[in-house]
């Protein structure tokens, strides 16, 4: 069995604590062997309050030598984290407590202990500078981007600038050149002969194709800037694109059926786009010998709404599956079937600015199935309402 004062030096040892004491008549100090040991000094050395506050350095040996003097006086405790030097040079933190003995209201000893809390501290000095350093990290990322994202808007804001002025400047011309090609037809037909004639219909089909172009773009470009997030009743918005393509599905012959649609939170105008330009598709790439028979259906997951739409069209190779979202992006000639080739893009950005993704499945001459998400909830990180507002009318 352990004494009681080797059990107690090998606590201090173990916790690094020290326990001291001085009378205040004599200023003759008593260290156990812990504090001799945080002082890195032996046995030899008489410890006094003097000697004892001699070790302490800078700050720290003002902030003892006035808590001792406060504790002799009128037996005030302290409580301190200080720093000093041992006897053999190396640098220390300690945290140092100190309480007074009073006998007949006169201070007759200060008591208290100390612990060396170098580790401690220099672990808290190096979380302290990784934390000043990441702020600083975190600080110049978030300026930095910052800086990028108004740089982005900046560009954007440009491209969409640009968007709108050359719809409405490239619009006018080329209405010039379709209506005088035409006339110019019509008024000189006998002397332009068939070759002229012809060159003619190229020049007004042109002209035609790069109104539908540029109007198309624009579209494109008003994607996200139209309005705000709105509860809407699918089966319903659906029903009104339905009876605003009546012309196509009745030159089609095409049977549409629609399966049971949800109410969801979208931008309204948006997804009427997203589903006409998917139904559009859906009729006009049938098959020459097959009436289109195209079903719209919604299925509702953990988090999102997955709506589907199928036909049973021409198909589309696979290795074509995720190029045909891009923008221009066909894969048949105008001849075969009309079209921008910015349908599709228009899609992806709609879903996209709701926080989806659009996909297709499809298998040449079978038909194909369009796919898309809506998140239940929509976390719409939408910079396009900071461009619309910047888009005006040229002259006004
Ligand atoms: P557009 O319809 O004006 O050509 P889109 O961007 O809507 O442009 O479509 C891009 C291309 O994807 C189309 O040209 C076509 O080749 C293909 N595509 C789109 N929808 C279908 C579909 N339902 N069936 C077969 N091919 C399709």
């Amino acid at each position: 069995m352990l004494k009681k004062d080797t059990l107690l030096n090998l606590t201090g040892y173990s916790a690094k604590v020290g326990g001291w004491e001085f009378d205040t008549e004599t200023l003759e100090q008593t260290w156990t062997d812990e504090v001799y040991r945080i002082h890195e000094i032996d046995y030899p050395f008489e410890p006094t309050v003097n000697n004892g506050i001699g070790f302490y350095a800078g700050n720290s040996r003002k902030a003892i030598e006035k808590a001792v003097r406060h504790a002799v006086e009128c037996g005030a405790p302290f409580d301190l984290e200080l720093e000093f030097i041992t006897a053999k040079g190396n640098h220390r933190w300690v945290h140092s407590i100190g309480k007074a003995l009073l006998e007949d209201g006169k201070v007759t000893k200060v008591y208290g202990s100390i612990q060396d809390i170098t580790d401690q501290k220099l672990a808290d000095n190096e979380v302290h500078r990784l934390n000043e350093n990441l702020e600083l990290l975190v600080a110049e990322r978030t300026r930095n981007l910052e800086i990028a994202y108004q740089e982005l808007i900046f560009h954007l804001n440009e491209i969409e600038q640009f968007t709108y002025i050359s719809n409405h400047d490239l619009q006018e011309p080329l209405r010039t050149i379709s209506l005088y090609s035409q006339l110019l037809k019509e008024e000189f037909s006998d002397k332009l002969g068939q070759d002229g004639k012809q060159y003619i219909d190229f020049m007004h089909n042109s002209a035609t194709r790069m109104k539908a172009m540029v109007k198309g773009l624009f579209d494109y470009s008003l994607v996200g800037t139209t309005g705000e997030i709105k509860i809407v009743d699918c089966k319903m918005l659906f029903e009104s694109v339905l009876s605003g393509l009546q012309f196509a599905i009745n030159e089609s012959q095409a049977e549409i059926t629609i399966c049971s649609l949800p109410t969801i939170s979208c931008f309204e105008a948006e997804l009427s786009m997203l589903f006409q330009n998917l139904l559009s598709n859906a009729i006009k790439f049938h098959r020459p010998d097959n009436r289109p028979l195209i079903e719209v259906s919604a299925r509702e997951l953990e988090t999102e709404w997955l709506f589907s739409v199928n036909d049973n069209g021409i198909g589309i190779d696979e290795k074509y599956a995720e190029k045909i979202f891009i923008i221009f992006q066909r894969l048949h000639n105008r001849n075969e079937y009309t079209g921008t080739g910015i349908g599709l893009a228009q899609c992806k950005k709609i879903v996209k600015l709701h926080g989806g993704r659009i996909w297709v499945e499809s298998q040449v001459g079978k038909g194909s199935t369009f796919m898309f998400t809506i998140p239940k909830k929509l976390s719409v990180v939408n910079f396009q309402h900071q461009l619309s507002q910047n888009i005006h009318a040229p002259g006004s």
